[in-house]
C-alpha cells in the first residue's frame, strides 16, 4: 500500500528519515487507525519546531525582530530539537527492524556508571538538584554496548532532571540480583507519573501532558529508545511511581550476554 507511504526522492538525511518512516510503519501493526495515528504523529512532532524557526527567522527577515544573538540561540534551539527527533527516529527504526547492531565490550559497570552520573551533574546542579551515585558492591564486568547504555542512561538522567523541580534529588544505584543479572536504577523526587499513564509511557510519542513535555524539550521517543536498547541487551526496563513523591525507572542487564 504505497498510497500510505512517504515517497523517498533521495538519498540524504531526509532521504532516510522518509526510508526510516516507511519501515517503522511496515513494522507496526498493520490497522488503518495506527498507521494515521503514527503519521500525524511525526508530522507534528516534525512540523513544531520547524515553524517556529521559520516564524523568528520571517520575522528578523521582514525586519520585525532586530537579529539578535538571543534570536539564534532560540533557532538554534529548535534545530537541534529537529536532529534530535531524526537521530531518535533512525534509532527506533533500526532497532525495530533488528538493523541496529551492539558493538559489545567488557566493561566495569561501576566505573562506567560513575562517569555518566558525574558528567550529568552538571545539568542537575543548573536546576538545584542533588544527583548521587550509591553502590556499595561489587559489580561484576559485564559485556555491554558502552555508547547505547551511555544513550539509556542519558534518557533516564534527563528525563529525572526534567520532571524533578529545583532542590530536588535523584539517585542512580547498581545492584546484583539473582534472578536479573545487574541492575540500575535511576530515582528521582520529581512530579511523579499517573498510575494509570504508567504502561504507556515506554510508547513512541507517548507524553502525560503534551505541552508541557513539549516545552522541557523532549522529543516523546527517550523512553521507547531506552526499553529498544536495553532489551536488545537481553534486559528489561520498568518504573515505579507516585504520584507527587517521584519515579523510579530500572532496567536489568544480563550477566551473560
Ligand atoms: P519526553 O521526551 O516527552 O520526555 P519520554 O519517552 O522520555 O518522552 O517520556 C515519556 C513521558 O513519560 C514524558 O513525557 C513524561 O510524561 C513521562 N516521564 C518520563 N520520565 C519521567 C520522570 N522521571 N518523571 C515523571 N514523568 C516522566
Amino acid at each position: 500500500d504505497l498510497g500510505e507511504r512517504v515517497q523517498v526522492k533521495s538519498d540524504d538525511e531526509i532521504g532516510q528519515l522518509a526510508k526510516s518512516f516507511n519501515s517503522m510503519a511496515a513494522s507496526l501493526e498493520q490497522t488503518e487507525e495506527n498507521r494515521r495515528a503514527f503519521y500525524a504523529d511525526i508530522v507534528h512532532e516534525l512540523r513544531n519546531p520547524l515553524t517556529v524557526a521559520r516564524c523568528r527567522v520571517e520575522a528578523m527577515m521582514d525586519g520585525m525582530v532586530p537579529p539578535s544573538e538571543q534570536e539564534l540561540a532560540s533557532i538554534h534551539k529548535e534545530m537541534l530539537l529537529l536532529t534530535r527527533l531524526i537521530t531518535d527516529l533512525r534509532d527506533l527504526s533500526l532497532a525495530s527492524n533488528g538493523q541496529l547492531t551492539l558493538h559489545k565490550q567488557e566493561t566495569d559497570l561501576r566505573t562506567f556508571l560513575s562517569r555518566i552520573v558525574q558528567e550529568a551533574t552538571i545539568l542537575a546542579q543548573k536546576k538545584g538538584i542533588s544527583l548521587s551515585f550509591s553502590t556499595g558492591q561489587i559489580i561484576p564486568v559485564l559485556n555491554i554496548d558502552q555508547e547505547r547504555i551511555n544513550q539509556v542512561m542519558h534518557n533516564l538522567l534527563s528525563n529525572a532532571i526534567r520532571h524533578t523541580p529545583n532542590g530536588g534529588r535523584i539517585v542512580v544505584d547498581i545492584k546484583e540480583d539473582k534472578k536479573h543479572g545487574v541492575i540500575v536504577s535511576v530515582q528521582d523526587s520529581g512530579t511523579g507519573i499517573p498510575e494509570e499513564e504508567l504502561e504507556s509511557i515506554f510508547e513512541r510519542f507517548y507524553r502525560v501532558d503534551r505541552s508541557r513535555s513539549r516545552k522541557t524539550g523532549g522529543t516523546g521517543l527517550g523512553l521507547a529508545i531506552v526499553k529498544q536498547l536495553v532489551e536488545l541487551h537481553g534486559g528489561k526496563v520498568w518504573v515505579e511511581s507516585q504520584l507527587g513523591q517521584g519515579s523510579r525507572f530500572s532496567f536489568s542487564l544480563p550477566l551473560t550476554s
